[in-house]
C-alpha cells in the first residue's frame, strides 16, 4: 500500500559536466516535476556539496517533504551522504531514493545525449515510484567485537597486525607457511635503497612474536567464516608441524640427525634442507616442522630431541580446528610467481642457464646456498655476461595483460647489485618500458645507467642454448636501433609476472568477496574505498589486491588497520534494516507444514515450529530476500525492497515505448556493481536496459518477469554473482532453481525464450555487461517491434492467470 500524503523532492545533479554534458539535467528535472506526489522538481551543479545538501534540507522544511529522490551517481557511490542529508533535515534516511543517471547513463551513453536523457527521465521516474512505497525504518545496532583476524603474515599483513595491535586491539594472524615473513624474506636488498631485506623485516617478525596483543596461528589456513561486520565467526585449520609449538625451542639437533635432504623451497631449490626443518633461521616462530612427504619416519629426530630434554616431536599430530570471533579481518595473502616454463621460447626448466629473478635474489645473499656467489647452474663458473629479460608472462595476451608494477625496479636492484659486486660483467637489461614512477625509483634507473648497465628496448621472440657452452642466444629486435639481434650470453635471468596466490579464490569465496579479472581481490571502489572489500568489515592490504612493492604494501596494510579499527573501536556499529519480515496471517505454517523460508536461507535466521508463523531473527538476517521469493504463500516481505516498491519500478520503467527497453534486475554486490563498472570504465552501449537493483538475484520472483512481460518488456534479464561468488553464499543458487524454468514456461506461453536472459557476472566484468547489453539490443532490433508486441499480446492471458494466481 502506498502511504497517503506522499510528498516527493526530487533533485537532479549536473555532477559538473560529468551528468550535464550528456543529459539535459533541466529537461529531467521538468519532466520529473510532472511525476505523481513530486512537489518539487531541480537541477543542480553539484547536489553533494554543502549547498546542494543545504538545498535539500531547506527545500524539505518549506514544501513539507517526506520523500526524496537524488538523480546523480551511484547509490553506491552517495546513498550514504544523502541519507545523512534527509536526516538532519528531518525525514527518515530510508525515505531517500536515488536514480543513478552517471555510471549508468552519461558515462556509458555519452554519443547519444537525447536518449541518455530519456534514459534519464525513466530512472528518476522509477526511483519516484519506488519512493511513494517507501516506508521509514530504523538503523539496526548490533555489538561489535573488539578484535580482528589479519589472513596472510607478509610484510603488508605484519604491519595490519602490529598498526591494530598497536591501536590495543587484539589481532589473531594467521599464517599459512610454517612462518612469517612472506616474499620479502626471501629478498636481498630492496630497492631503491638497497637496505637488507630481512634486516629491516626481521625486527617487525619478532615484534609479532613478542605482541602481548597479537596471536599468530601458523602453519594454519581459514576454513570458514560466518557473520557479519562487528561479528565474524571464523575457524581456522591448524595443520600439524609434527612438532609440539610449546615444547619446541629451535635448538636443531633434530635437523642436525636428520638424514633426509630435499630441496629447499625458500632457497627456490637451490640448496638442500632436511626432512625436519625451519625455512630460514630468523623464521618467527622458531619452531620446527616435519615434512611428512620427505620422512622416512626414522625417529632419529625423536631421539635428538629427547636427548635434549624437551621431547617435542610427535608424528602422530593430526589437524586441529579454532574458532573464535572478530568485528573485522583484513586479506593480506600476497602473490605467487608466475611459472616462466609456460613461456616456453624462454626455455626455463630447460636451459640450466635460465634462471628466475628469485633465485638470483638468493644467490646474491650472503646467506644463501651460494654464500652471495652468482653462478651459472650448467657448470658452477661465475658468468660474466647476463641478460634479464622483464615483462615474462606480464602485459603478454596469452599469459597476464596486467603490468605486474615491481619487476622493472627489481631488475634494476638485481642488475646493480650483480654490477657492484662484479664490476667486469656485462649486464643487459632487454624492456619492453622502464615503469620506474615512485619516489627514488627513477634516480636508481640513472643510477644503474651510470653504473654500464646496457639498456635494449625489446622482446625476445626466443632464447636457444648454445650445448656446447651452455650460453643463450637471445633473438629479438632492438627497437631503439630498429635491427634484428642475436645476443649472446652466458645467463639469463627473467623477471617473471606475480600472480594471485594460491587459494585466491578459495578464500574469496568462503570471505563471499570478490575477485577482479586478473584473479586479485577486488576493492569497493577504486579510488574511494580502495582498501575495502565490498562485503562491510573486510579489507585488503599489499599484493593479495594487486603487485604492489613494500612501501606501498605497508602504507596499504596501515590503511586496512585503521579502516578496521574505524569499526572496532565502536561497542556497536549500525546495520542496514533491510531485513525479511513475515506476516504471520498470511503465513501457511500455521495450517500446513510448510517451512520452506527456513529451508532457503542461508544464515539460519528463519524459525519455524509447526502449527505457528515462520518467525525471522533480525540480527542474522543478511537481506538477501531469497526466502521472500521462494514462500509459496507471499507472506514474506523485505524492508526496502518490497514486492510493491519493485513492481512500481518495473510499470514506471515500462511505461512509455516498453517494446524497446529491456528490464535488468540487478544485484547489488555483482551486477550491479559490474553494471557502474562499465560506466566508469566508459564502455559505450545502447541505452535500452532500465536497471532495477535488488541485493541478490535471490530475491527476484518469476512474477516480476511475468509482470514485466506483461506490461510490454522487449526482453527481461535477472543477473547475479557468479556461482560460489555469491554475497548470500547460496542465494543465486536459489535463484537459478527459480528462475530457470522460466524459459521453457515462456516458450510454451509464446514468448522467444531468447528475449529472457540469466546471466552471471562480477562487479570486475563490465566490458561483459556492455557486450551483452549490445547483444539484447541487437536481439531485440533482429525481432523487431512488432513481433514483441504480438508475442506479449499472446502471452497476455496466461501471464496474468501466472500473476493471478501468486496473489
Ligand atoms: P607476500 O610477501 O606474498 O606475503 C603474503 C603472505 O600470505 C605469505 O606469507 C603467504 O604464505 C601468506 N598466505 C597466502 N595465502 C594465505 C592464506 N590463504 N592463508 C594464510 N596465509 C596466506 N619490493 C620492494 O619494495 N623492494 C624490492 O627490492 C623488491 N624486490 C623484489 C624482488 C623480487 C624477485 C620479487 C618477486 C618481488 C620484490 N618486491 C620488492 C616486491 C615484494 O615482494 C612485495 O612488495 C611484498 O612481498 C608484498 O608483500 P605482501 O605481504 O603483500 O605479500
Amino acid at each position: 500500500m502506498k502511504p497517503d500524503d506522499v510528498r516527493i523532492g526530487v533533485y537532479v545533479c549536473h555532477c559538473g559536466l560529468n551528468i550535464a554534458a550528456v543529459v539535459d539535467c533541466a529537461q529531467v528535472a521538468e519532466a520529473s516535476a510532472k511525476l505523481p506526489d513530486v512537489v518539487v522538481s531541480k537541477d543542480y551543479r553539484y547536489m553533494c556539496s554543502d549547498p546542494g545538501q543545504e538545498m535539500i534540507k531547506q527545500d524539505i522544511e518549506k514544501h513539507d517533504l517526506n520523500r526524496v529522490v537524488v538523480a546523480a551517481c551511484s547509490p553506491r557511490m552517495h546513498e550514504p551522504t544523502f541519507r545523512k542529508c534527509v536526516e538532519s533535515g528531518g525525514i527518515n534516511p530510508f525515505l531517500f531514493e536515488m536514480a543513478n543517471i552517471r555510471e549508468m547513463d552519461s558515462w556509458c551513453h555519452s554519443k547519444v545525449p537525447e536518449e541518455a536523457t530519456e534514459k534519464a527521465k525513466d530512472l528518476v521516474a522509477m526511483a519516484v515510484a519506488k519512493a511513494r512505497y517507501l516506508r521509514p525504518l530504523d538503523t539496526m545496532k548490533v555489538p561489535v567485537t573488539p578484535s580482528s583476524l589479519v589472513i596472510g603474515g607478509g610484510v603488508a599483513g605484519i604491519h595490519a597486525a602490529l598498526d591494530l595491535a598497536d591501536m590495543g586491539y587484539k589481532v589473531y594472524l594467521v599464517e599459512r607457511s610454517t612462518t612469517i615473513g612472506g616474499k620479502m624474506a626471501q629478498l636481498d636488498k630492496t630497492f631503491p635503497t638497497l637496505d637488507c631485506s630481512i634486516c629491516i623485516l626481521g625486527p617487525k617478525m619478532v615484534e609479532v612474536d613478542q605482541h602481548p596483543n597479537i596471536e599468530l596461528v601458523t602453519n594454519a589456513e581459514v576454513v570458514k567464516v560466518d557473520g557479519y561486520i562487528g561479528n565474524f565467526h571464523v575457524t581456522v585449520r591448524k595443520n600439524p608441524r609434527y612438532v609440539d609449538e610449546e615444547l619446541c625451542n629451535g635448538c636443531g639437533e633434530c635437523a642436525n640427525v636428520c638424514p633426509i635432504e630435499v630441496p629447499n623451497t625458500y632457497e627456490e631449490a637451490l640448496g638442500p634442507r632436511k626432512a625436519i626443518y625451519v625455512q630460514f633461521p630468523q623464521a618467527i616462530p622458531m619452531r620446527f616442522t616435519i615434512d611428512k612427504d620427505a620422512c622416512i619416519e626414522c625417529y632419529k629426530c625423536v631421539d635428538a630431541c629427547y636427548e635434549q630434554g624437551r621431547n617435542a616431536i610427535d608424528l602422530s599430530m593430526t589437524p586441529e580446528e579454532m574458532e573464535f570471533d572478530v568485528g573485522t579481518i583484513t586479506v593480506a595473502t600476497g602473490y605467487d610467481m608466475y611459472d616462466p616454463s609456460q613461456v616456453k621460447e624462454y626455455g626455463y626448466g630447460v636451459y640450466d642457464n635460465v634462471v628466475t629473478a628469485l633465485e638470483i635474489e638468493r644467490m646474491v645473499n650472503a646467506a644463501g646456498p651460494t654464500f652471495s656467489h652468482v653462478v651459472r647452474p650448467s657448470d658452477r663458473e661465475e658468468p660474466k655476461t647476463v641478460a634479464f629479460v622483464t615483462c615474462v608472462g606480464s602485459r603478454d595476451e596469452r599469459a597476464q595483460i596486467y603490468c605486474s608494477g615491481f619487476c622493472c625496479m627489481y631488475t634494476l636492484k638485481n642488475a646493480v647489485l650483480l654490477k657492484d659486486h662484479f664490476p667486469d660483467m656485462d649486464i643487459y637489461i632487454i624492456f619492453m618500458d622502464m615503469r620506474t614512477n615512485f619516489k627514488g625509483y627513477e634516480e636508481f634507473y640513472r643510477r644503474a645507467r651510470k653504473m654500464g648497465i646496457k639498456f635494449i628496448r625489446g622482446h625476445p621472440d626466443e632464447i636457444f642454448e648454445d650445448p656446447e657452452t651452455g650460453n643463450l642466444i637471445l633473438s629479438l629486435e632492438d627497437l631503439s636501433a630498429g635491427r634484428p639481434l642475436d645476443l649472446e650470453v652466458e645467463m639469463v635471468v627473467l623477471s617473471q609476472a606475480v600472480v594471485p596466490s594460491k587459494g585466491t579464490k578459495e578464500l574469496s569465496q568462503i570471505l563471499t568477496v570478490s575477485t577482479d579479472s586478473s584473479g586479485f581481490f577486488l576493492e569497493s571502489h577504486p579510488k574511494l574505498k580502495p582498501v575495502d572489500a565490498a562485503t562491510d568489515g573486510i579489507y585488503f592490504a599489499g599484493s593479495a589486491q594487486g603487485p604492489k612493492d613494500i612501501p606501498y604494501s605497508v602504507a596499504q596494510a596501515s590503511a586496512a588497520a585503521s579502516r578496521s579499527a574505524r569499526v572496532i573501536s565502536h561497542d556497536e556499529w549500525e546495520i542496514e534494516p533491510i531485513i525479511a519480515y513475515v506476516d504471520p496471517d498470511k503465513c501457511r505454517n500455521t495450517t500446513v507444514k510448510c517451512g520452506v523460508c527456513a529451508t532457503k536461507c542461508p544464515y539460519g535466521a528463519i524459525t519455524v515450529v509447526e502449527g505457528q508463523a515462520a518467525v525471522v531473527t533480525p540480527a542474522k538476517c543478511h537481506g538477501c530476500g531469497t526466502c521472500v521469493a521462494d514462500c509459496p504463500s507471499n507472506a514474506i516481505s523485505q524492508q526496502h525492497f518490497t514486492d510493491a516498491q519493485i513492481i512500481s519500478q518495473i510499470h514506471a520503467a515500462l511505461e512509455k515505448d516498453p517494446e524497446n527497453k529491456i528490464l535488468g534486475f540487478l544485484c547489488n554486490w555483482c551486477s550491479y556493481a559490474g553494471a557502474d563498472l562499465a560506466g566508469i570504465s566508459r564502455h559505450q552501449f545502447p541505452p535500452n536496459l532500465r536497471p532495477i537493483r535488488v541485493m541478490c538475484s535471490g530475491r527476484v520472483k518469476r512474477e516480476f518477469v511475468y509482470e514485466a512481460f506483461l506490461k510490454g518488456a522487449g526482453m527481461v534479464m535477472v543477473s547475479g554473482c557468479h556461482f560460489a561468488d555469491c554475497h548470500y553464499i547460496t542465494g543465486n543458487y536459489n535463484a537459478e532453481k527459480r528462475i530457470k524454468p522460466l524459459f521453457r514456461i515462456l516458450e510454451r506461453a509464446g514468448i522467444n525464450p531468447k528475449r529472457f536472459r540469466l546471466e552471471w557476472f562480477s562487479a570486475a566484468e563490465g566490458e561483459y555487461y556492455a557486450r551483452i547489453t549490445r547483444e539484447m539490443v541487437d536481439f531485440m532490433g533482429e525481432l523487431g517491434e512488432d513481433q514483441i508486441r504480438l508475442e506479449n499480446e499472446k502471452a497476455g492471458p496466461f501471464l496474468e492467470r501466472m500473476l493471478n494466481r501468486g496473489a
